[in-house]
C-alpha cells in the first residue's frame, strides 16, 4: 500500500502526514455520524499513513474528542504512532481564556480522550478573546501545562490572520511552537502565502486547515452554519457544477491544491466515513505520482476570481 509523504511541523521534531484528519465531523457538525463509520473511517485514515487527528472540546460539545478517544482506544493504536491535538478556550457555551479554565480544560480532554498526554494544545479561536489576555495570562498557563507533561506543543488557532502576528511578536521565542489556520489556503483564498516567510523565521510550524473550505468545495455544499457571504457561496457553486459537468471532483482538486505547498506542513481534512478517508488518501497519491490537472485548475480559478480572498468577519474588536 502507498503512504502519504510525511512532512517536519517546524522546530518540534514532529513529522505528520501531509493529509491530517479533521475530527470536527466526528461531533457531527456536519451531520450524524455513526459510530461504525467514525471507528471505521479513523482505522482506514491509520492504514493509509495519516498519523495527525486533530479535535477540540468545542467540536460537537465534547462528542468530536470523546469519539475519537473511544476509536484509538478501541483500534490499539501504539500512541508514539500518533499525534493528536486538542484545544482549549473554546466551548459550546462559550469562549474562556483564562489560566483557570484551560488549565481545567486539559485535564477534562484527556479523559475523554483517553490519552495521558496530547502532541499539541491550541488556544481555539483566540480572536474571540483578548489577544493580551491570551499573551499575558493564556500562553503562560499552557507553559505550565507543557511542563507537566499533559501536552509536547502548544499552538494557537484562529481565522484572521493578524492574530498570529500579534501573539508571536510578543510572546518570548519558542513559547508557540504552531499555528493552525483555516480558510486561508484553499483555491479561492490562499491568503495564508504571505505570513509562511514570517513564521518560518519564527520557526513556527504551519498547519493548515479546512482545504474544501468547510464544505464550499464539495459536492454537497456547506452546511447552513456556513458564514461565506452568498456571493462566495454562488461562485463556489458554480465551481462545482462546472467540475461535475467535466465528470471531475472539485473536492479532490481542491485538496490537491493545498497539499501542493510544502511549507504548510499538514493539511487537515475533515472526514466522517471510510469512503471520504479513501477519496482524499487517493487524491494525495495521485498529487505525488501524477501531478495536478492543471487545466481544470485554471479552469476553477478562473470562476472563484472575482471572489478571491473573500473571507468573513470572526471575532471580537481588540482593543
Ligand atoms: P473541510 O474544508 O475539511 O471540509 C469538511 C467537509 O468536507 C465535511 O462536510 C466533510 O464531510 C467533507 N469532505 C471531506 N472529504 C470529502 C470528500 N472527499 N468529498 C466530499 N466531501 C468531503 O473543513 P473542516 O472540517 O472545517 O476542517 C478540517 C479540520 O480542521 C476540522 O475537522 C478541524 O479539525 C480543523 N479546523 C480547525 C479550526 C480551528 O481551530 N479554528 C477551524 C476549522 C477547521
Amino acid at each position: 500500500m502507498a503512504i502519504l509523504e510525511r512532512r517536519e511541523l517546524g522546530n518540534t521534531g514532529l513529522k505528520l502526514s501531509c493529509l491530517g484528519f479533521g475530527a470536527s465531523p466526528l461531533g457531527n457538525v456536519f451531520g450524524h455520524v455513526s459510530h461504525a463509520d467514525a471507528l471505521a473511517a479513523v482505522r482506514l485514515a491509520l492504514q493509509h499513513g495519516i498519523n495527525f487527528f486533530d479535535t477540540s472540546p468545542y467540536y460537537g460539545g465534547t462528542v468530536s474528542e470523546t469519539v475519537l478517544g473511544n476509536c484509538l482506544r478501541e483500534l490499539n493504536v501504539p500512541r508514539e504512532d500518533i499525534v493528536v491535538s486538542t484545544k482549549c478556550g473554546r466551548y459550546i457555551d462559550g469562549f474562556d481564556f483564562s489560566a483557570e479554565r484551560v488549565t481545567r480544560s486539559i485535564d477534562e480532554s484527556l479523559a475523554r480522550l483517553k490519552l495521558d498526554y496530547v502532541d499539541i494544545l491550541h488556544c481555539h479561536d483566540i480572536e474571540f478573546g483578548s489577544l493580551d489576555q491570551i499573551v499575558n495570562e493564556t500562553i503562560p498557563a499552557l507553559q505550565k501545562i507543557k511542563a507537566a507533561g499533559k501536552a509536547r506543543f502548544i499552538g494557537i488557532t484562529g481565522l484572521p490572520l493578524g492574530i498570529f502576528t500579534y501573539v508571536l511578536d510578543r510572546v518570548p521565542p519558542g513559547s508557540v511552537d504552531v499555528i493552525l489556520s483555516y480558510c486561508h489556503y484553499s483555491i479561492n483564498d490562499s491568503a495564508l502565502l504571505d505570513l509562511l516567510p514570517y513564521l518560518k523565521s519564527k520557526g513556527v510550524g504551519v498547519i493548515s486547515a479546512s482545504p474544501l473550505a468547510m464544505g464550499l468545495l464539495t459536492d454537497n455544499g456547506p452546511p447552513e452554519w456556513h458564514p461565506a457571504s452568498s456571493e462566495l457561496k454562488s461562485a463556489c457553486r458554480a465551481a462545482v457544477a462546472h467540475c461535475r459537468k467535466k465528470g471531475k471532483n472539485i473536492s479532490k482538486i481542491a485538496l490537491q491544491y493545498s497539499l501542493m505547498n510544502k511549507e504548510i506542513s499538514t493539511v487537515l481534512v475533515g472526514m466522517n466515513s471510510p469512503k471520504q478517508v479513501e477519496e482524499n488518501v487517493a487524491a494525495a497519491l495521485e498529487l505525488s505520482s501524477l501531478g495536478i490537472d492543471e487545466d481544470l485548475l485554471h479552469e476553477v480559478e478562473a470562476i472563484l476570481e472575482p471572489v478571491k480572498t473573500q473571507t468573513w468577519p470572526s471575532g471580537i474588536q481588540q482593543g
